[in-house]
């Protein structure tokens, strides 16, 4: 069984200057869809474009408008499921936020975490060492063999804290 950290991994190993052109390695979202067999449509491209511009997480509806701004010609639905492929591949990761949203991140196609700012949006990749034991106290708990986790943790970063918002 091939499971999902596999298939990033697997793209990983392909992403050799060889195989991609220089300028489509600039953007990791872009040589995801290449090396997947996904069709490198217009829109596609748009997308992985209009998300090599952000910094930092984005949601779908920044895309919409960042689409608009450039008078792109691709709607929200184009977006959406292009945001889908792009997860699905582990080119993106998904965030649950608080209020229900998703928001979007790049991040390398190896298992880790984030702290997000609930302020104003920054997320910091954290790895997994300590969170491991956890999972494995779980399984012995549980008799479950688990194969996959998320974990998001929210608070306020240190600019914010800085500038004397509220905690
Ligand atoms: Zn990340
Ligand atoms: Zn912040
Ligand atoms: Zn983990």
């Amino acid at each position: 069984m091939v499971g999902p950290m596999s298939r990033a991994l697997a793209w990983t190993s392909l992403l050799r200057p060889s195989i991609i052109s220089v300028m489509d390695a600039v953007n990791p979202t872009t040589a995801a869809l290449q090396v997947s067999g996904y069709r490198m449509t217009t829109a596609r491209r748009s997308v992985a474009q209009l998300i090599g511009d952000r910094k930092g997480p984005f949601t779908a509806a920044d895309l919409t408008r960042d689409a608009a701004d450039q008078r792109m010609a691709i709607g929200r639905a184009t977006i959406f499921r292009t945001l889908d492929v792009l997860a699905e591949l582990h080119a993106v990761e998904r965030l649950d936020l608080p209020t229900g949203e998703h928001a979007y991140v790049v991040c390398e196609p190896v298992h880790h975490h984030h702290v997000i700012c609930s302020n104003c949006g920054a997320s910091t990749d954290v790895d997994d060492a300590g969170w491991r034991s956890v999972v494995r106290d779980i399984e012995t708990k549980t008799g479950y063999r688990i194969d996959d986790h998320r974990l998001e943790l929210f608070g306020r970063c240190g600019d914010c804290r800085a500038d004397g918002h509220p905690t």
